[in-house]
């Protein structure tokens, strides 16, 4: 284990239980724009990732986490989001090579993850998709890579309500991608499932560091 095992443990225990809890909000959101299986491909990633934590140690490096959660949700999670959470960890990974690994550091891995979720997913921000709530927040986080220490906490908080505020906007946009882009702009007044998500997991992370 290294420095950051436990915090990295008790986050990825708060992401779990989160999209646990909003399997049933984040099924219905999909029902209205998708197939209605949202929630449950992001509660099958949770319990997978629940069951490897109950028999496995930490890695020290973090981009070593990264990528066994990658290998996890490209296994067993499922549809779109799936393959993209894999490209997004896979990419990640990369950036957080080092066991002291520093927040400027997570940042520019949350970027390259968001980038390669760009490239290889065909989405931009406006389609309708996690982007609209990950591009937002990943603007914030890059904050990181040139603020002091003490900022940190603010730019965190600020990440935050810039994806829940993306997520939420996404209700006004027209799918350009991914299921939702089958279905008349008009039927779809809920926000997308995807981007609920990534606001949720964004938010459930920062809630174990202001702890
Ligand atoms: P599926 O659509 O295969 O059933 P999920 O229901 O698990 O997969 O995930 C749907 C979510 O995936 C959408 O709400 C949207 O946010 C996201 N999504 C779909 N296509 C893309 C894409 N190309 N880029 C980014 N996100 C996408
Ligand atoms: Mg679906
Ligand atoms: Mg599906």
């Amino acid at each position: 284990e290294g420095p950051l095992s436990p915090v990295m443990r008790q986050v990825l225990q708060m992401i779990c239980s989160t999209l646990l809890d909003k399997q049933e909000e984040l099924n219905s959101l999909d029902r209205a724009a998708g197939d209605g299986d949202c929630g449950n491909t992001h509660a099958q990633a949770a319990k997978v990732i629940q069951e490897w934590l109950q028999d496995h140690v930490i890695p020290g490096c973090p981009g070593q986490l990264l990528s066994v959660l990658a290998r996890l949700v490209q296994e067993k999670m499922g549809g779109s989001s799936g393959a993209l959470y894999s490209l997004f960890l896979t990419a990640a990974a990369g950036h957080v090579t080092e066991t002291q690994s520093n927040a400027a550091a997570w940042a520019s891995a949350v970027h390259a993850g968001t980038q390669a979720m760009r490239r290889y997913g065909g989405a931009d921000p406006g389609d309708r998709t996690m982007l609209d709530a990950l591009c937002p927040a990943v603007d914030e986080l890059m904050k990181l890579t040139t603020s002091q220490p003490g900022g940190h906490m603010a730019i965190l908080q600020a990440a935050v309500q810039k994806a829940t505020l993306g997520a939420e906007e996404t209700r006004n946009l027209t799918a350009k991608a991914g299921r939702a882009s089958y279905i008349a702009a008009e039927r779809i007044t809920l926000p997308d499932p995807g981007a609920v998500a990534v606001a949720a997991i964004l938010r459930a992370v920062v809630e174990v560091l202001e702890a």
